[in-house]
């Protein structure tokens, strides 16, 4: 990982790179900040940066036998440790190095180390990793027992947070009382929950939200997906990737309801009875979470075209489809009837979750916006 892989961060990569080539390097620094922006990233970019044998212009090189080793998880003198969770039919807790496949797997999917990921990785999306004991016990043996081949080994610790407190606390002595020429590089997602002892031996260094504009330029290189809709989801991701991407599974199903929402309301304008009730019949069909979903989704498309109406661009977040129907869509919606369109969704959504016959829900839903859409 070289800094210039990692979006943004510019003034971030700029202080790391002075620590490293000032060689006042603290020996634990801890990388603070939101989920999904890139941290563990830069620690990797940092560790690499410090190893490597021909640093260039503010970045490892990427080519020297130590840059490839780090590139490829083989470099000797870096150590990985993070959270895991035991194993079947061990009685002994386990150690970052008995998921050392699993973690490589992790690095090369999810630069963004979405927790949420790391734990289907781990094949148990239910159970919560955590750092045992052993796992200090581990780190010890290996930062006082065997040799250096650079100057510095390098230990790059992703979510401390998830110590348990027994670990927690020979960690602390580890961090207190250094061993050899060892470098503790940490980050958290929730700098808070750390033992503080270990937080305040630390020198941190904050990193903040991506830009939405990092946001979306990550999306539009990794997924298939139009410029506009990136920044669309790079608005409401606050500045991190892991949530962005999240909202790119959500935006999937959004297209379905989007199809659902235009047919029923060119249905209804149209007055089309007979394809109404088929229309009711499959929206009835979706699971009854999936009907409470599309439900909020008319409440939100609505809403949204009444902004429309009222010539505010601004104001309106739209993709790009739900843009190309409302522009055509909103001269109907409107004063007298947002509101009580807006409420029958509402109100089709505690009938949902009421367990009602959901063919005539909807069949009258349906025939309340034909009345609506004409006033
Ligand atoms: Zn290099």
């Amino acid at each position: 990982m070289k800094f210039s892989d990692i979006h943004g961060h510019s003034s971030i990569k700029e202080q790391l790179v002075a620590l490293a080539d000032s060689d006042r390097i603290p020996h634990a620094l801890l990388l603070e900040g939101k989920q999904g922006t890139g941290k563990f990233a830069l620690a990797r970019a940092l560790a690499q940066y410090i190893h490597c044998e021909n640093r260039q212009n503010g970045d490892s090189c990427g080519v020297c036998p130590s840059c490839i080793q780090h590139q490829t998880f083989n470099h000797i003198d870096t150590i990985f440790s993070y959270p895991v969770i035991k194993k079947k039919n061990s009685t002994r807790p386990p150690v970052s190095d008995d998921y050392s496949e699993e973690w490589h797997q992790f690095l090369e999917e999810d630069g963004y180390m979405d927790l949420a990921t790391w734990m289907r990785v781990l094949g148990n999306p239910s159970t919560q990793p955590q750092m045992y004991v052993t796992e200090s016990d581990d780190l010890i043996h290996k930062l006082a027992f065997t040799s250096h081949r650079s100057r510095y080994k390098i230990v790059l610790m992703w979510l401390p947070e998830r110590m348990n407190e027994q670990c927690a606390n020979k960690m602390l002595k580890l961090i207190e009382e250094p061993l050899g020429d060892s470098i503790f590089i940490i980050t958290s997602d929730n700098p808070g929950e750390i033992l503080p002892t270990i937080y305040s031996r630390c020198r941190r260094i904050e990193v903040n939200r991506l830009s939405d504009s990092d946001v979306a330029d990550y999306l539009t290189e990794n997924f298939a997906i139009e410029p506009q809709d990136a920044v669309a989801i790079a608005h409401t991701a606050e500045g991190s990737v892991t949530e962005a991407v999240r909202q790119l599974s959500v935006a999937d199903e959004s297209r379905l309801y989007l199809a659902k929402f235009m047919e029923l309301m060119r249905l209804a304008y149209q007055r089309k009875i007979v394809e109404l009730r088929k229309w009711s019949v499959e929206v009835s069909e979706m699971s009854r979470e999936q009907q409470m979903a599309f439900m909020r989704y008319c409440t939100r498309l609505m809403r949204e075209n009444f902004i429309m109406n009222l010539h505010d661009p601004e104001l309106n977040y739209l993709n790009r489809a739900e843009a190309d129907f409302s522009v055509r869509f909103s001269p109907f919606i409107n004063e007298r009837n947002v509101e009580r369109l807006v409420s029958t969704f509402d109100n089709a959504i505690t009938d949902v979750a009421g367990n009602t016959n959901s063919k005539i829900l909807f069949f009258d839903v349906a025939i309340r916006v034909i009345l609506l859409l004409r006033s």
